[in-house]
């Protein structure tokens, strides 16, 4: 009796890695993390929540991750589709319960990129107690610009950031305004899951969050790292 026949087996997935600034080489990524509400301007805008609640996570598929320079696909499913200009921390030294004062020996650089939103499912998912994935983890949602490696997150400490769409200035914060810092971030996350090596922490947005059209240009400057600049493809599903 011959053997049935068996569907090819699957290659496995490409590796997703990051530029790194200066560098030929590449910062592999392994999870990326996201903060839900860490400026009290966008919680403002949002008309969301408590100010004063704890920081909460949630993540993006590894392979949602796109490198600047490049087209980002207006995504199915919404009539909403949101730009969040985000600090990005990357780790270099895995850990769990992390030490704020220790977050420093954990890290490896830092970027700029963007928390791509379908609002319109993100708030839907608000409303009806479900989980954000379908608003927040989408293919190509988390583009990410060359990553600066770091000394320590002092380094931004006094920063800011800058987000324009077609030229116009859409955000623009200082850094020092997050609500909970990047040190306190990594502690925190760190008490819920074990950090690793190429794990990606972007870190929220301030206010000015707005829509894209197919065709937009946008372009994410912080200081002291190297600018994000992606453009929403033209065509929709
Ligand atoms: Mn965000």
């Amino acid at each position: 009796m011959s053997e049935p026949s068996s569907p090819p087996v699957p290659a496995a997935p490409e590796p997703v890695t990051l530029p790194i600034a200066s560098s030929t080489r590449v910062f592999p990524v392994r999870r990326v993390y996201c903060v839900g509400r860490n400026y009290v301007s966008h919680i403002r805008e949002m008309a969301e929540a408590d100010e004063r609640d704890d920081p909460f996570f949630f993540q993006k598929p590894r392979d949602a991750v796109v490198r600047g320079a490049t087209v980002v696909p207006y995504p199915p499913a919404t009539n909403d589709f949101e730009y969040e200009g985000e600090l990005v921390v990357a780790i270099g030294v895995g850990g769990s319960a992390i030490p704020v004062q220790e977050a420093d020996k954990h890290v490896f650089g830092l970027a700029a990129g963007i928390d791509l939103t379908r609002r319109d499912l993100q708030v839907e998912a608000r409303q009806r107690a479900w989980p954000w994935e379908m608003g927040k983890s989408f293919d190509a949602s988390a583009p990410v610009g060359a990553i600066t490696p770091v000394s320590g997150l002092h380094e931004v400490k006094d920063g800011e950031l800058r987000l324009t769409v077609n030229g116009v200035e859409r955000q623009k914060s200082a850094l020092s305004l997050m609500i909970w810092s990047p040190a306190e971030i990594v502690s925190r996350l760190s008490r819920q899951y074990r950090l690793e090596p190429g794990d990606l922490v972007m870190t929220g947005t301030p206010a000015g969050v707005g829509a894209l059209a197919p065709g937009d240009a946008i372009h994410l400057e912080i200081t002291g790292l190297e600018p994000l600049d992606i453009t929403i493809g033209t065509t929709r599903d």
